[in-house]
């Protein structure tokens, strides 16, 4: 049985300010909570104060960036490497998000050199893929996972993989409101199960967590968490407020 993952994405939202705020609220209201894993990714000036809080709870929660870059130690002004990311107290970064694709022109093989330098700085990655909605209506959705995942997967050994969480993530549904069936997610999730299949080996796909993005809610989270193939969720807006955050980890 593969422990659920509920990651918060906050994506361009909270000052540190508010971010401590945040976890004041947040983490009494999830005190005890041992039945899925926890992990939240803000902004990158975030880190620091969301490192401090977590560190005086009782449970376990991972602090993520939202990105990284591959390089480290070189004349990239504005970056923030893995190694840096680790010794900040990161567990985690998410890779490859479909806004990241989008708006900054990441390629899948970014998003591979990424995941190689993410996994040589310790950090546990949550990688992003997923179908926009013209290759959805044009029936591309299993091409299109199988590309991102070959392309994300590549050159990386399979003792490896279990530094490995997958966010399947259709485009269509992240931040409109419209989400997923739990049998779509799912027959997603099982392409993307295959490729890791091929990439690593059966062992290390079936222990290989898939989550969930895409306007998940507190009304619909225990659906969508009731999918055998669905090992959890990543989570933008509905993250943002403590409540809700605690009702979709409570789910
Ligand atoms: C996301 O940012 O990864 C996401 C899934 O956003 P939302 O929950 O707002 O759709």
């Amino acid at each position: 049985m593969r422990k659920k993952v509920i990651a918060a994405n906050w994506k361009l939202y909270k000052t540190p300010a508010e971010a401590r705020e945040f976890f004041r609220a947040f983490l009494p209201m999830i005190s005890g909570h041992t039945r899925d894993e926890v992990v939240i990714c803000p902004p990158y000036v975030d880190i620091y104060v969301a490192v401090e809080e977590v560190r005086k709870s009782d449970i376990t929660i991972g602090v993520g960036a939202q990105n990284v870059n591959a390089q480290h130690a070189c004349a990239l002004t504005g970056e923030i490497s893995a190694p840096m990311l680790r010794a900040a107290g990161c567990t985690h970064v998410i890779i490859g998000h479909s806004e990241r694709r989008q708006f900054f022109h990441e390629t899948d093989d970014l998003v591979n050199a990424k995941l190689k330098a993410a996994i040589a700085a310790g950090l546990i990655s949550i990688v992003c893929v997923g179908e926009v909605i013209e290759e959805r209506e044009a029936g591309l959705t299993e091409d299109v996972l199988r590309r991102q995942c070959t392309r994300a997967f590549a050159e990386i050994a399979a003792d490896q993989a279990r530094a490995i969480t997958v966010a399947y993530e259709p485009v269509w549904a992240i931040g409109t409101g419209k989400t997923a069936t739990p049998q779509l997610a799912a027959e997603a999730h099982r392409v993307i199960r295959a490729q890791a299949a091929e990439a690593f080996g059966d062992e290390a796909a079936e222990g290989l967590r898939i989550l969930y993005g895409g306007s998940v809610k507190p009304e619909n989270a225990a659906s969508l968490m009731a999918e055998e193939e669905i090992d959890g969720a990543l989570v933008g807006g509905a993250s943002l407020d403590p409540k809700s955050f605690a009702a979709i980890v409570k789910y």
